[in-house]
């Protein structure tokens, strides 16, 4: 068991953090506040997407794949920008959201060892990544696949796990087990706002474009209220 502090210090102390989303937003979402304070303190974090979030408003002719794809890539800069991180590098990996290559298949090894690559040049001492049993699919399967990048590379780095859906769609299974993991919390009341900003750049996830792509996906309230708080909560694996 650690204290806040230290918690805070530890966080504090790491100067290469890597921030791994599964869609343009989970990086604000979830660690938006992490990575203002990061940045501001003068640390290098560079953001990995995962999925180009190209699958939030199937059903709309007016907002094909590739054009939802191209708009939340320039959202997630945006937010990226919003929260003093314009400069700091990005990666954005571009699988199929909600149609992730399925784990050991050629796009999957080939995912994996661009993963690698990434780690073994920036070579980070911190890696803040999605809840491994969220709700989500893609949230799970960029944790597994960030996890054997890791491995790839050889690196060690410690990890903390940010969970979006957990609470709002989460089986009493999907939840951390005793033992395997500690509620760790960061206080993000000088960086809320950015945060807040930030997620305003995601404005196709905000009924932005719900006229014109009815029935897509809309971030509920209770959602950004719960994740745009002035604390953010991580799971920090036992050893
Ligand atoms: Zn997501």
């Amino acid at each position: 068991m650690i204290s806040h502090g230290q918690f805070e210090r530890q966080v504090g102390s790491a100067r290469r953090i890597l921030v791994v989303a599964p869609h343009p937003d989970d990086e604000t979402l979830g660690c938006g506040g992490l990575i203002a304070a990061a940045v501001a303190r003068g640390s290098r974090v560079h953001t990995l997407f995962v999925t180009d979030g190209g699958a939030s408003h199937p059903a709309s002719p007016a907002w094909p794949r590739p054009r939802l794809a191209m708009v939340r890539e320039r959202e997630a800069e945006e937010a990226l920008r919003l929260l003093g991180a314009g400069e700091q590098p990005r990666t954005f990996l571009r699988l199929p959201d909600a149609a992730m290559p399925a784990t050991g298949s050629e796009e999957w090894t080939s995912a994996r060892d661009r993963i690698a690559d990434l780690i073994r040049e920036f070579d980070p001492d911190l890696v803040v990544l999605p809840w491994r049993r969220d709700p989500h699919s893609d949230h799970r399967d960029s944790h597994t696949l960030v996890c054997e990048g890791l491995r790839a590379a050889g690196c060690a780095a410690p990890c903390l796990e940010y969970a979006i859906w957990l609470e709002k769609f989460g089986a009493p299974e999907d939840f951390p087990r005793d033992g395997e993991v500690e509620v760790v919390s960061l206080s993000i009341a000088t960086q809320r706002s950015k945060k807040i900003e930030a997620l305003m750049a995601h404005s196709t996830q905000l009924g932005a474009i719900e006229a014109e792509a009815p029935g897509g996906f809309v971030l509920d309230q209770e959602t950004q209220a719960r994740l745009t708080g002035p604390v953010e909560s991580y799971f920090r694996p036992c050893m």
